[in-house]
């Protein structure tokens, strides 16, 4: 959420705070919007030119910020410059899922620079997944060191994570209890990481670059290879529950004839609604969310029609549930739900439509993501970028290479 400029006055101390405060509202709107120009930057905080005008110095001095001309097409006059989120300072994001890993380097102001994904043994332990990263990172060393400023990594876990020191309580699909994730790859790599759920970090992503950018209300359901996750953002904030642990949409109740889930309940929404059966269906393997979702679409076959709203059908379920709980504006579908009703979005609209919902169905709107298969990069940079938005002034150590 965007945070409020203050006037300076008080203490040198206070002043110092108010500064730093400052600097982090201004590189706030430069990251979230793209790049806005100094006269559009006192605007929307308020401070005055001269204010704004050192404010962005210094933050061109950290290298987090770069000042460029627009493009003047069809201007008059002369433009003035647009202060930008610098490209070259990045965070490297991860994503372990039980058939890949993929790792990313993502400029600040969210753009995915570059992506590799690495397919991955059966069973990986963690202790495979943090070499198979640190050989990835360990092959790009030279280019981040030239190139960019890294200011460290953030990892996407299709599980449940202690968020203070990125320690992996439990990831189901991945088989891994109790592994210091976060810690094991610093070891490895050098680099401060940090880590939280994947799906958290998905509605982060879309709430601040995607389709939930004015929304303060929104529901996220990600479909990866590890099952079915979710994030809330409820009046604007992040729902995180007393552990962290909120927005398990994929362990609700969808069958009460169903199979047994691997957390002990019966028909919960990832029993019914998963991606294997699809796979097997379009006779693939292996495949990212984009080439599954190609496979579905091209594939002709009452099959796969069928299979596909059936998934629905039991997507709806949970989303009626979420809708009556929750009341929210948004709902995003991402992953491999985002293909499913890219597929057939009239079914589960017509199921939803002819449901008793007491909260209103026309003030929901249903959309998958934005930010399509960058959504994780994008949401584990974020969080890595975190300390350096909060905080710009602590950029110069946080900053690596150049
Ligand atoms: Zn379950």
């Amino acid at each position: 959420m965007a945070m409020v400029a203050v006037t300076q006055t008080g203490s040198g101390s206070n002043n110092d705070q108010v500064r730093r405060h400052n600097l982090s509202v201004v590189l706030g709107l430069a990251h979230r919007t793209g790049g806005l120009s100094r006269a559009q930057l006192t605007r929307r905080t308020g401070l005055n030119r001269s204010t704004i005008a050192d404010l962005v110095g210094e933050l061109v001095d950290r290298q987090l910020v770069v000042e460029a001309e627009p493009d003047s097409s069809g201007q008059v006059g002369r433009p003035s410059p647009i202060v930008r989120p610098n490209p070259r300072a990045v965070a490297l994001a991860i994503n372990p899922e039980i058939d890949a890993i993929t790792i990313g380097v993502v400029g600040l102001g969210g753009t995915v620079l570059k992506r590799v994904r690495r397919p991955t043994p059966v069973n990986m332990s963690a202790k495979e997944a943090v070499d198979i990263c640190a050989a990835v990172i360990f092959s790009m060393r030279s280019e981040l060191d030239t190139r960019y400023l890294t200011v460290g990594i953030g990892v996407a876990v299709p599980g449940l994570v202690r968020e203070q020191d990125g320690l992996v309580r439990l990831a189901p699909h991945l088989g891994w209890v109790d592994e210091p994730l976060a810690q094991m790859l610093s070891e490895a790599t050098g680099y401060p990481v940090v880590a939280a759920n994947d799906a958290s970090l998905g509605a982060l992503a879309e709430s601040t670059f995607g389709s939930g950018r004015d929304v303060s209300d929104l529901i996220y359901l990600n479909g990866g290879a590890s099952g079915i996750g979710g994030g809330v953002i409820a009046g604007g904030v992040s729902l995180a529950g007393i552990t962290g642990y909120a927005g398990e949409f994929g362990h609700t109740l969808v069958n009460s004839a169903g199979a047994l889930c691997h957390c002990g309940a019966v028909g919960c929404l990832e029993t019914e609604v998963s991606r294997a059966p699809l796979l097997e269906l379009v006779g693939l393997q292996d495949a990212d969310a984009d080439e599954l979702e190609l496979a579905l679409t091209a594939s002709g076959s009452p099959a796969v029609r069928a299979e596909v709203e059936r998934q629905l059908g039991y997507l709806a379920i949970t989303l009626r549930n979420a809708i009556n709980v929750l009341n929210p504006r948004l709902i995003v579908l991402g992953g491999f739900l985002g293909s499913l009703y890219a597929i057939a979005p009239e079914h589960l609209n017509h199921i939803l439509a002819h449901q008793p919902l007491v909260a209103a169905r026309q003030d929901v709107t249903i959309t998958r993501t934005q930010l399509a298969s960058d959504l994780l990069m994008i949401g584990a940079a974020e969080l890595a970028f975190e300390s350096i938005l909060f905080d710009p002034a602590s950029a110069r150590s946080a900053l690596r290479g150049g």
